[in-house]
């Protein structure tokens, strides 16, 4: 039987240029696409020095005509498709909701959740046929709510949502959904952007500064930025959930971001991550104060 098929998205950088070289490590015919074919170069060193090959592609996941070309062209060359990781993201650069603008959240929007529905949908008669996986790189973000990150967090909330519901579907069909949740990755690109910083970022946030200086203080003190674990370790993470006989729908990368979930899993009503992330900006008193 020939190797089995995985098609990454946003392979560029990051995760999802660390789960391309793993993948491929690991056996799987792979398909490493990104939006943008002049930024593959970071990519094809990375696989030439890990001694391997990949199939590149162009795909936009906000371009309809891109992700359908895509998916037409691995059928044809390939035959198959045994899996998707739907890797590709982008984080906010607005300060604040009140900073921000509706074209710029309907634009994280965009590519957070409707890229992420729109290369499943294309994908899922290739995953059908093979009885294949749909991995999807969550947020612990995509389960408990992060100041100041609303448009992204409500993009990743809305992905959780979207696979829960599609698993037992999709299951029943044979194709096994999970989301892989990672906390914090720093060798990535992630927020990111040229001429912006969290000083000018802060800057900008108008009367919210003082609020966001504190938010700031507990991300590089006790927050999440103190758990940081490196892109590699996330791939085989997502490696081991594509390569598993019956993946968990749920996989946190590493004990850290599996227990920031468990505050919220155990939190029916939500309570207790309000009263936390009061505690995060400044507020220890809570939702009292
Ligand atoms: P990254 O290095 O910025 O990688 C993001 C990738 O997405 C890049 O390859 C980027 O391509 C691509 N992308 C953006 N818009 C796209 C589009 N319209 N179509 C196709 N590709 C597009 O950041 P990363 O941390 O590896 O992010 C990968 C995933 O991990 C994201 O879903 C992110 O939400 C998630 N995540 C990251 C962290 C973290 O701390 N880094 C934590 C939890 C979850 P370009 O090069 O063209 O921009």
């Amino acid at each position: 039987m020939s190797a089995p098929v995985v098609l990454i998205t946003g392979s560029s950088s990051g995760i999802g240029l660390a789960t391309a070289v793993a993948a491929a490590r690991a056996g799987f015919t792979t398909v490493a696409t990104l939006r943008e074919p002049a930024r593959a170069r970071e990519l094809t060193e990375a696989a030439g020095r890990a001694g391997v090959t990949l199939d590149v592609r162009r795909l936009d996941v906000t371009d309809a005509g891109s992700v359908a070309a895509c998916l037409a062209g691995v059928a044809e060359t390939h035959g198959r498709l045994d899996a998707l990781v739907n890797n590709a993201g982008v984080s906010n650069s607005d300060p604040t909701l009140e900073m921000s603008t509706m074209a710029a959240l309907r634009a994280n929007l965009e590519v957070n959740f409707f890229g992420v529905i729109a290369v499943s949908r294309a994908a899922l008669p290739l995953l059908r046929a093979t009885a294949g996986r749909l991995v999807t790189i969550g947020s612990v973000h995509g389960v408990v709510g992060q100041p100041f990150n609303e448009a992204y967090c409500a993009a990743k909330f809305a992905v959780e949502g979207f696979m829960e519901s599609l698993a037992p579907v999709a299951a029943a069909h044979g194709v096994r959904v999970s989301v892989v949740v990672p906390g914090y990755v720093p060798d990535t690109r992630f927020g990111v952007f040229p001429d912006i910083d969290r000083t000018t970022v802060q800057a900008a946030s108008g009367p919210y500064a003082p609020t966001f200086a504190d938010y700031l203080a507990w991300v590089g003190g006790q927050g999440w930025e103190a758990a940081g674990q490196p892109a590699r370790e996330v791939a085989e993470v997502v490696v081991r959930t594509l390569r598993a006989e019956r993946p968990a729908f749920r996989v946190p990368t590493n004990a850290w971001a599996a227990a920031y979930l468990e505050q919220k899993l155990a939190d029916p009503d939500g309570a207790t991550v309000q009263t936390l992330a009061n505690t995060w900006i400044g507020r220890p008193q809570g939702l009292s104060g």
